[in-house]
């Protein structure tokens, strides 16, 4: 049986968390002396001398209005690796709990799990980039509090499949992590609308990718109530600036220029993985729901240098379990994605030259 009282650490449990000068009085007043601002202003054309709102309530607010989920379903970090952390401080036992990953999949899971001396277990996905859940059944024990699910995975670019996940969801008593990064680019649906259905569920969500603002730091968690408020007690009280606020806000106004980049991107994907699929050097494309598509070469490390060398940087993931020969390649624009296909039938040019010299 789930039991969130059960899950969250003792030290959270009895955590009293930092109480701002906001939280002691919210009325209206026209003197504010309670917080040590700087009542003159800021030496800026715009004034950011006031804290901003710890709970970030209008932009939550804006949020649950595009997604439809509740604002107090919503948690706001300073990036989804800002979630990440908040997930391992909120639930792991530093030395004593175990979290399970699935690799190849996003670095931030095991690095924040190192940061907080989680034990890490590993279930690597099968060979078609899948849940291998009878591996999973057998990792996971009392102390397993966190299973991490990138879907779309980062890099292999594939969802996982619903029903895997609904089999964790159903019968794993800790929380379930489904890192929706990428599900803008997705034929998948997301599974933030079934948070009512399972208390055990934690969805990521950012606006680093499909939303271009990746560098305002905003990532989003959609949790129950209850998950939302320990993730609460446990964050930075003032974790997104005000201007950050302000931006995000404006940003959110602009959903049909975010659309229209999303089906653009994904009719690239299309195109450029068909292009690639033509030269002679990429051997496999994976299918892709995501903005970036794994490239399987016969040369990913000469690939990556010839394309540094005309000033073009992909990412090399040769090294990366089950990723031999692949190098993961970000969705540009049109006139990007042609300059890459030039650049890259060169390539074969030159490998010919060199071996014919
Ligand atoms: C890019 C990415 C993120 C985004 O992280 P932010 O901290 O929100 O920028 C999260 N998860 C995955 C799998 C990613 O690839």
């Amino acid at each position: 049986m789930f039991n969130l009282d059960t899950l969250v650490r003792e030290n959270i449990k009895r955590l009293v968390p930092y109480s701002t000068a906001r939280d002691e009085f919210k009325g209206e007043a026209s003197i504010f002396l309670d917080a040590n601002e700087n009542n003159f202003g800021s030496p800026l054309p715009v004034n950011y001398n006031r804290y901003p709102d710890p709970m970030q309530w209008q932009l939550k607010y804006k949020i649950a209005d595009i997604k439809g989920v509740p604002p107090q379903n919503i948690f706001i970090g300073h990036g989804s690796d800002e979630a990440i952390d908040v997930l391992y401080r909120s639930f792991v036992n530093p030395g004593v709990d175990n979290v399970i990953l699935c690799p190849p999949t996003y670095g931030m899971y095991e690095v924040s799990a190192h940061i907080n001396d989680a034990i890490i277990r590993k279930v690597t996905l099968t060979e078609d980039f899948q849940l291998d859940i009878p591996a999973l059944q057998q990792a996971i024990d009392e102390n397993t509090k966190l299973i991490f699910i990138c879907s779309p995975n980062n890099p292999t670019g594939n969802s996982i499949n619903r029903s895997d996940i609904e089999l964790l969801l159903n019968n794993f008593d800790g929380i379930v992590v489904i890192d929706e990064a990428y599900i803008n680019f997705s034929r998948q649906k997301t599974f933030i609308q079934e948070l009512t259905e399972y208390p055990n569920l934690v969805v990521l969500q950012t606006l680093s990718k499909a939303w271009g603002l990746a560098g305002l730091r905003i990532g989003m968690a959609f949790a129950s109530e209850d998950i939302v408020n320990t993730f609460n007690k446990v964050k930075p009280p003032y974790n997104i600036s005000q201007a950050t606020n302000e931006l995000a806000l404006q940003a959110l106004e602009n959903v049909n220029q975010v659309n229209e980049w999303i089906r653009e991107i994904v009719i690239e994907r299309d195109l450029l993985s068909g292009a690639l699929l033509q030269l002679p050097e990429v051997l496999h494309i994976y299918p892709s729901d995501a903005s970036f598509i794994l490239v399987k070469t016969t040369d990913a490390k000469g690939i990556y240098n010839y394309l540094i060398e005309q000033g073009i940087v992909v990412r090399d993931r040769s090294k990366v379990e089950l990723c031999m020969g692949c190098l993961r390649i970000t969705i540009g624009t049109p006139a990007e994605n042609l300059r890459l296909l030039h650049v890259l039938k060169s390539f074969n040019l030159k490998t010919a030259t060199t071996a014919s010299a």
